[in-house]
């Protein structure tokens, strides 16, 4: 399996990037922000439960978080390698997946992280919140909050991912096709060396 860790900030494009990197190497999209709004919106006993946190912009708990990620990893055994957006978003989170994936004689084989600078990142959250329909896109003390726990708690992770060797960023500033063809770069040199 090919795993990839998709890295940045909030509003960084990590959706909108795994929607085409998922089609081209055929890897199936977990994305954790999309799996707690598919259940805040079917009220769903999980929904009720990361709802309070959700709405404050604030991390949900990490066993809550992981327990549900392996769910949807146990899902996808067959796949070809997983592409994991929003998750992990704390050295909790990331110990418990490389925990999780030896399990099944896996393991993440890179992080890819999409750089850009906050004030035209909050901007572009105010922007999509217009349409989004997200609480947490709408209001700038929740998009600041968010980025004060990305700053604790998931920045870190950068140096998590450099320890181990597998961190790689590209500049996340730029077209959608400009950034698909970035990330394409790193992903497929990690093909040839998994591969061989
Ligand atoms: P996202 O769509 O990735 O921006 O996530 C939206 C919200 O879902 C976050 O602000 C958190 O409240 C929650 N969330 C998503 N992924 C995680 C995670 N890995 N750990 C904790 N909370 C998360």
């Amino acid at each position: 399996m090919i795993n990839i860790v998709l890295f940045g900030k909030p509003g960084a494009g990590k959706g909108t990037q795994a929607e085409f990197l998922k089609e081209k190497y055929k890897l199936i999209h977990i994305s954790t922000g999309d799996v707690f709004r598919f259940n805040l919106k079917n009220n769903t006993e999980l929904g009720k439960q990361v709802r309070v946190y959700m709405d404050a912009g604030d991390l949900v708990p990490d066993e809550l978080t992981t327990k549900m990620l392996i769910d949807e990893v146990n899902k996808n055994l067959d796949s070809n390698g997983i592409l994991f957006d929003g998750y992990p978003r704390t050295i909790s989170q990331a110990q418990a997946l490389d925990e999780y994936l030896e399990t099944i004689n896996s393991a993440v084989t890179a992080t890819v992280a999409l750089e850009a600078d906050d004030e035209i990142l909050i901007q572009r959250l105010l922007e999509r919140g217009k349409t989004s329909g997200r609480p947490d896109d709408q209001d700038e003390d929740k998009i600041r909050n968010r980025y004060q726990e990305y700053n604790e708690k998931t920045a870190p992770l950068m140096d998590f991912y450099k320890s181990q060797g597998k961190f790689y960023a590209v500049n996340g500033i730029g077209t959608i096709e400009e950034i698909t063809e970035r990330l394409s770069l790193v992903i497929d040199e990690l093909e040839v060396k998994v591969k061989g």
